[in-house]
């Protein structure tokens, strides 16, 4: 037996489906997920030793790469400091000023420990500072696991073929209006049925969780004025597009403000952190201030502070996007092109780093035709590269990452591995 299939089945007998995050159990190719031992730079090394060039980046943080010494820096010192305090620290003052002076629609920020923890928090501070019960999310757009968000989350659920969860009140869920992404005519129906119903429109404004699918032209802009107009918040969780986008975010990219912004995986460097902010008006809501209550104990660590400052210090100095996009351009592109080589269908979404390989001839625009893309073929992909020494998200439906630490020569060499892949897939 090898150690990972050893470890797996320890795992699996004392945690359920022996993991802590149900896609890591790789349900949707098959077979035994893999343990991974360590990570330096683009690559992670299993528990077999074998190591592989890695596009997930833990599925996303890891712009910078894995164990960044910059950011492994920061956190020791930050440890030997003490690992939490439950008081205010210089650093978090840092963090926020930081994130405030990046992203442009934050004029104050509150930071908590995960993605999660941001959405659930920002979907309250927009029902009590509107008075409103009702929220928009979109097909296939995953905002966490916040109860009022597993309807039709994406790609966790999706991938299990359970979109929603049994756990999540039905009068509760009852308050989530669905349309699909990039559907502007479905957001002002809903509107102009709810006018003063509807407390917050929450957008991936790239969604990177039915695979990446770029807003259409306008659609931004569209849910911007809907939103003004009828007095209703508008969100844009950034947990994925923040900082890996560009410093800014996606707002920044398409010039389109949100209210309030979510934050999470870029921002922590690797550590458990996620933020939210916006308006000094609509933050000021919040407890110790206003009367909306969200609080944590282990909110602002030390640690993750410190890793998120090392990161976003890296990038800014750095200003790697034009660079690592090009990158993803590159590859992408070569991925394509071994497809086509090989007679098989494929197209590509690309935003900066952010990419998804369809195999499939037609473009993909949401979760409708993401689903109709995803197939079998996908399966021999992921199960080929793996076995290639290249390590992809084991569902199709999510986004491949590229940073800093991906070399000219890794992307050659996955290129290359597609055309052989894909050739013998193809003949
Ligand atoms: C990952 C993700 C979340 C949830 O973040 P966690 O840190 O996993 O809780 C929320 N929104 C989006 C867009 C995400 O991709």
């Amino acid at each position: 037996m090898s150690e990972s299939e050893s470890l797996w089945e320890r795992s699996c007998r004392v945690i359920p489906g022996g993991v802590n995050s149900p896609v890591r159990a790789w349900k949707a190719v098959g077979g035994e997920p893999r343990f991974l031992a360590r990570g330096s730079g683009s690559r992670v090394i299993d528990e077999e030793g074998r190591e592989y060039i890695d596009y997930v980046a833990s599925w996303g943080p890891l712009i910078l790469g894995h164990a960044h010494p910059a950011v492994v820096e920061a956190v020791e010192e930050a440890a030997r400091k003490g690992t939490t305090f439950g008081a205010p620290t210089r650093k978090e003052a840092e963090l926020a000023e930081r994130i405030v002076a990046a992203v442009p629609s934050v004029d104050s920020v509150r930071l908590v420990s995960s993605g999660t923890e941001a959405t659930m928090s920002a979907l309250r501070l927009a029902r009590g500072a509107t008075g409103r019960d009702r929220v928009i999310k979109f097909d296939g757009c995953y905002h966490g696991h916040g109860d009022s968000f597993l309807v039709a989350a994406g790609s966790g659920a999706l991938t299990l073929g359970v979109p929603d969860s049994p756990g999540v009140p039905g009068p509760l869920a009852e308050l989530t209006l669905v349309a699909p992404y990039n559907d502007l005519g479905a957001v002002e129906s809903f509107f102009a049925e709810y006018p003063q119903e509807i407390a917050a429109v929450i957008v991936e404004p790239v969604a990177g969780n039915m695979g990446c699918v770029p807003p259409a032209e306008g659609f931004l802009e569209g849910l911007r004025a809907l939103t003004s107009r009828y007095g209703s918040v508008l969100i844009f969780d950034e947990v994925i597009t923040g900082f890996r986008l560009q410093m800014g975010g996606a707002q920044e990219r398409y010039g389109v403000y949100p209210d309030l912004t979510t934050m999470g995986k870029v921002l922590g460097g690797g550590l458990p952190l996620g933020a939210y902010g916006g308006t000094t008006n609509l933050m000021s809501q919040l407890a110790p201030e206003g009367p909306v209550y969200q609080a944590g104990t282990l909110s602002g660590n030390p640690l993750a502070v410190a890793a998120g400052l090392a990161t976003l210090k890296e990038l800014e100095a750095r200003d790697p996007y034009e660079e690592i996009s090009s990158k993803t351009a590159r590859l992408v592109d070569g991925w394509l092109q071994a497809a086509h080589a090989a007679q098989i269908p494929a197209t590509a979404n690309r935003v900066g780093s952010l990419f998804t390989l369809f195999f499939h001839d037609a473009p993909i625009t949401c979760l409708a035709e993401a689903q109709v893309a995803v197939s079998d073929r996908f399966v021999d992909w992921f199960q080929g590269m793996l076995e290639s020494g290249v390590w992809l998200a084991p569902s199709g439906f999510e986004c491949g990452f590229v940073g800093t630490a991906h070399s000219e020569e890794d992307i050659d060499r996955s290129v290359e591995i597609a055309h052989r892949l894909l050739g013998n897939l193809g003949g």
